[in-house]
């Protein structure tokens, strides 16, 4: 943190519109092909060949890390929540897949995240998908010029929590532009009132990750993928968010 946070005109806007829109057209094809028998390696296989097709580029492949990243998707299933890596895996007829895409279109970055079930789905992971959902709208209810940032996440934490349900401690929202990760972080937990104002320009990935049983994750040995630490089931959305003279722009939809 300290870096400063960089505010877009409206032609930035613009720009980080159209890769959002690219982006969510990725995300639909992977959607819409979410069924029991499918890889999460295809999933991978169709964002990468929509975002081709629409001139940008993935963002996540090559992302630093412990090593580069490897994929244009990230598909966590049930205990995992956050950075799964496609492979040969097999989704079945239960699972609950969470499936986050970057889009890099003439410069500047769309991110954003679902979370679907494959076939019929427990009563647990509807409520869990439902809230995680309902989180991020609060969120970016919040996102208007004026606002602090902390009434941002002291939304999407009471909405969680006031479910029984929790948020992780170590992974965030965060600004986005040029860069995937700029200034400012954006915890899924904090205090109202408090944090840098939010002014017009400002553009952030908001991205509620909630986990059914504990706040804790670790990271398997694969040092990408993170799982709750009790193995329970989590779910993540996302999407990212212009503020705006009045109402939040959503930049990630269709
Ligand atoms: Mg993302
Ligand atoms: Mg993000």
């Amino acid at each position: 943190m300290g870096r400063r946070i960089y505010l877009k005109n409206q032609a930035e806007i613009s720009k980080m519109r159209a890769a959002g829109r690219v982006n969510a057209r990725a995300l639909q094809e992977v959607k819409a092909m979410i069924r029991p028998g499918i890889t999460t390696a295809e999933l991978d296989q169709v964002a990468y060949t929509v975002i081709q097709d629409h001139g940008g580029t993935p963002t996540f492949k090559g992302y630093p890390g412990p090593y580069p990243y490897p994929a244009t998707l990230t598909v966590s299933v049930n205990r995992e929540m956050v950075h799964g890596i496609p492979s040969g895996r097999v989704l079945h007829e239960g699972d609950l897949v969470s499936v986050d895409c970057g889009t890099t279109l003439d410069g500047f970055i769309g991110d954003s995240a679902f979370t679907v079930g494959v076939g019929e789905i427990s009563e647990e992971a509807k409520r869990l998908m439902r809230v995680t959902q309902e989180a991020l709208e609060k969120g970016i209810a919040q996102m208007r010029s004026g606002n602090r940032l902390g009434d941002v996440s002291a939304a999407i934490q009471n909405h969680v929590e006031g479910h029984g349900f929790h948020v992780p401690l170590q992974y965030t929202g965060h600004g986005v532009g040029r860069e995937m990760h700029e200034p400012p972080q954006v915890p899924n937990f904090g205090t109202s009132g408090t944090g840098p104002r939010l002014r017009k320009g400002m553009t952030i990935a908001l991205e509620p990750m909630v986990l059914v049983g504990t706040s804790r994750t670790r990271v398997l040995a694969d040092k990408w993928t993170v799982v709750s630490y009790d193995n329970s089931l989590t779910a993540h959305f996302e999407h990212t968010i212009a503020v705006m003279d009045d109402e939040p722009l959503i930049l990630t939809s269709l």
